[in-house]
């Protein structure tokens, strides 16, 4: 049984006497003893992890970062060093004694074979998902048994804020993929013993499938990427069906202004729904987890409810490092307390969260766990590697070059980023334009210019325009431009 409703009510007290007895437990039971990677940062920096006691402690241990993760010739496979790996000696080692005896209990009421099973649901990977775009390669993050139990938990816990009853439908039109977005729904709608229908987005059914199977289920919750759902809303709107039935819509994957839900809100309302609540998340891969605001006015964010007996957020400065106080901005930093398979402690998210965390109670649920403010944006050093999120999926920009290059056939290239029928609320479209090496057949660029990039970031172009030489110069600037006009991203900064 999920002890939330009891741990949204605890006071700040007991809450941070929960977190530190979690945090030195974590550490000395599972983090120090099983993780390769961290057992090598503790000991290289003389840290004792018997000495880090309270969240003021966590300060002591560097931060992990992004880079940490991506291979290097030397080491192709970083990402295990950060997956828990015990085994029986490290267990005698390391656990205390109280935990060695309920294995020794299993084993005389059950067998040893019962022990070897509880152990293999408790590390064993079974399951995982990517980060997207970071590197050349996608960085998986693993789940066992208990990680699973975990995305249940923050599943549930999410549509328990969100005040989703059983009896309600949900439809999810999040892109199917091995990204956290689509699965956390997934589990957290099993969890919730509601009936949920998952599309796979618009890749898998098209748009026209998506509005055929809203239409036919008359979901009271859709939940999805949040320039597709207004899309399909949009979509819906025109061709004249009537959305009467929607009452709330779960976002995701992105950043949600007021502007924005005003906006969607809107097309749903003019489509015959009332008194539709707009909801955000925030969630990202290396925690295998994701958080939400609960319901308010379309105009105000309760911020994102984090799950303080799962995990600690510190907001740092991302010039200096240094802990900010509460309600400061800074980078978000995660810590988790409850993982096993892969475990990240001191993550250092990339983003900047104005407005920082508060501990105070929510105004709007009552409920006392801290929370971080919806403002969430990526921080510019991350722009330095040229990530950009298209259609929902981070991709690393400068990869087009090193992708064209490998399509022999192809002379010039240029991507254009842009909002559909540039409006600023629309899905993102990529468009390319290219012209063919000569001698090279143009019939053919094009199919092979979409699968390879297709491949390369998961998105599908939404058209390649194979034109002539000369015009694919005009396009670029070529003759005209400092530099030519390769990238072209045309979506409105906000
Ligand atoms: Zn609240």
């Amino acid at each position: 049984m999920d002890p939330w409703r009891p741990l949204t009510h605890l006071n700040k007290e007991d809450l941070q006497k929960l977190q530190n007895q979690k945090l030195h437990y974590f550490l000395n039971t599972y983090l120090y003893p099983f993780s390769p990677c961290y057992r090598k940062v503790f000991d290289q920096n003389k840290i004792n992890p018997r000495l880090i006691r309270t969240v003021e402690d966590l300060p002591r241990i560097p931060f992990t970062s992004k880079r940490d993760f991506i291979s290097t010739p030397q080491d192709e496979e970083r990402f295990k060093a950060f997956i828990l790996q015990p085994d029986k000696a490290k267990i005698r080692a390391h656990w205390p004694a109280a935990k060695l005896m309920a294995l020794a209990c299993t084993s005389i009421l059950s067998g040893r074979q019962a022990v070897e099973e509880k152990l293999i649901r408790e590390f064993k990977p079974i399951f995982m998902t990517f980060t997207t775009g970071t590197t050349n390669r996608p960085v998986p993050f693993l789940y066992s048994h208990h990680d699973i139990q975990n995305l249940y938990t923050s599943g549930s816990r999410m549509l328990s804020l969100f005040k989703i009853q059983p009896s309600e439908n949900i439809l999810n039109v999040f892109p199917y993929a091995p990204h956290l977005a689509f699965w956390q729904v997934v589990f957290g709608a099993l969890a919730s013993n509601a009936l949920a229908l998952s599309t796979g987005g618009g890749k898998v059914m098209g748009t026209e499938g998506n509005i055929a199977a809203m239409m036919k289920m008359k979901p009271s919750v859709v939940l999805g990427v949040p320039s597709y759902i207004y899309h399909v809303m949009r979509e819906a709107g025109e061709k004249g069906c009537r959305l009467h039935f929607i009452k709330k819509i779960v976002l995701g994957a992105s950043r949600i202004t007021p502007g924005f839900k005003a906006k969607l809100a809107e097309i749903v309302e003019a489509a015959g729904a009332s008194q539709v609540s707009i909801l955000g998340t925030y969630g990202f891969t290396e925690a295998r987890s994701a958080w939400a605001e609960c319901p308010t006015s379309l105009d105000i964010s309760s911020g994102y409810h984090l799950y303080p007996d799962k995990e600690i957020f510190e907001v740092v400065d991302p010039h200096t490092g240094e802990v900010k106080k509460e309600g400061e901005d800074g980078e978000l930093v995660y810590t988790a307390i409850e993982a096993r398979a892969s475990a990240v402690i001191r993550y250092r998210t990339g983003d900047f969260v104005k407005g920082g965390m508060t501990s105070e109670p929510c105004p709007h649920c009552g409920g006392t766990v801290p929370r971080i403010s919806s403002d969430i944006t990526r921080l510019s050093d991350i722009k330095d590697l040229q990530l950009s999120k298209i259609k929902g999926t981070l991709v690393n920009l400068s990869h087009f070059d090193a992708l064209f290059s490998e399509i022999l056939s192809v002379e010039e290239w240029q991507v254009e980023i842009k909002k559909k029928n540039d409006d600023k609320f629309e899905v993102d479209e990529l468009v390319v334009y290219a012209c063919a090496r000569q001698g090279a057949p143009p019939s053919q660029l094009e199919d092979q210019i979409r699968k390879k990039i297709l491949l390369a970031t998961e998105i599908a172009p939404n058209a390649v325009h194979v034109l002539t030489r000369e015009e694919m110069v005009k396009r670029l600037e070529l003759e005209t431009a400092n530099k030519e006009k390769r990238i072209l991203d045309k979506r409105p900064k906000d």
